[in-house]
């Protein structure tokens, strides 16, 4: 019987396990598919705080779960494929096997949604991104490319203006998900430029490790031409993990979980921690301080049961 498990190993993860190890619980976190989380994927991190220089991502997740384990966090490899929180203890399956625990923290985070080229996934980290907050700092006076036509694509155009010399918005279709306002917004923005019915069919670059191009094609008119770019935004949305808590955790349409205030969730005795529960902020330092949140519940929780 485990006093808490932990779902996913990225910031929000590690960070409880960090702090629910040094009140002597003794945590179990499973890594899921992705050890290490979204930052795994990138390479230099520049805005988390303490270091100067920046850090790479797979360095920073994987010093805060050395940081965890050094206080008696353990980790196993490992999807969550299945769970049963309507009895006490909760029961968690972990790859057929299955684990008792008095308290749950879910640390599964959002994935973001790629279109799925090859060449795209090869240069993530390298020029392809999913986060302008990020990244946009990366190309001061650089060619931007933007991919979406929903409000986060019109956001992260909008914000990457301030630093590319142009942005060019690509959207398959000619009508937007986006709001009027944050449409009108970027239509009135003189830097960004719209390449409407245009699909992206390659990101260049992959030879050099660094975007340096796309090639693009007009569903319309069939045309397919190069556009030199350095930096390619992907703004298509984010798919939160909770598939396998469904019809158990309450979430939002889109399938974030809905907070009950603080780090709770519907269930008492189960919190939340990081992006799974986040759609606005999305960043590794406030997916770091909600897994201290997650931790600092789930130990008063204890507390008062008498564990
Ligand atoms: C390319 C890229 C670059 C980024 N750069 C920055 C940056 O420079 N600065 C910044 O602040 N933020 C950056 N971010 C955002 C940042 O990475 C996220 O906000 C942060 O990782 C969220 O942490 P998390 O722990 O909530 O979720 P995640 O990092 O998404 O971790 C989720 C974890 O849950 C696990 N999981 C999922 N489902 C299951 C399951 N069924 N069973 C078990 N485990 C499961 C996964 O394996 C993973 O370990 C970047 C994101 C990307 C994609």
């Amino acid at each position: 019987m485990r006093n808490v498990v932990i779902i996913g190993s990225g910031c929000a993860g590690n960070t409880a396990a960090l702090y629910t190890a040094r009140a002597n619980l003794l945590p179990l976190v499973v890594s899921g598919k992705e050890a290490g989380g979204q930052l795994s994927l990138t390479t230099l991190v520049e805005n988390f705080p303490g270091f100067p220089e920046g850090i790479n991502g797979p360095d920073l997740v994987a010093n805060m779960r050395k940081q965890a384990e050094n206080f008696g966090a353990q980790y196993l490899d490992g999807e969550v494929l299945d769970t049963d929180f309507s009895v006490r203890p909760f029961r968690i399956n972990v790859e057929g096997e299955w684990i008792e625990t008095r308290t749950v923290i879910i640390a599964s985070g959002a994935s973001a949604r790629w279109l799925g080229l090859e060449s795209e996934q090869k240069l993530i980290g390298h020029g392809v991104s999913s986060c302008a907050t990020c990244d946009g700092f990366f190309y001061r006076n650089k060619s931007i490319m933007v991919v979406g036509g929903g409000d986060s694509a019109m956001e992260e155009a909008n914000f990457l203006t301030r630093f590319g010399r142009e942005v060019s918005l690509v959207h398959r279709r000619a009508e937007f998900r986006a709001s009027k306002i944050m449409l009108n917004r970027a239509q009135h923005n003189p830097k960004i430029k719209f390449l409407l019915n245009t699909v992206v069919e390659e990101v260049y670059g992959v030879a050099h490790q660094m975007v340096s191009g796309v090639r693009l094609r007009n569903l319309k008119t069939d045309a397919v031409w190069d556009q030199e770019v350095d930096g390619f935004f992907v703004a298509i949305g984010h798919i939160p993990n909770t598939k396998v808590f469904k019809g158990q955790i309450e979430t939002d349409p889109d399938g974030y979980i809905l907070s009950k205030g603080g780090a709770r969730t519907n269930i008492t005795g189960i919190f939340h921690a990081g992006d799974v529960q986040d759609r606005v902020y999305r960043q590794a330092i406030t997916a770091a301080g909600a897994g201290c949140m997650a931790a600092i519940e789930a130990e008063r929780y204890l507390e008062s049961e008498g564990h």
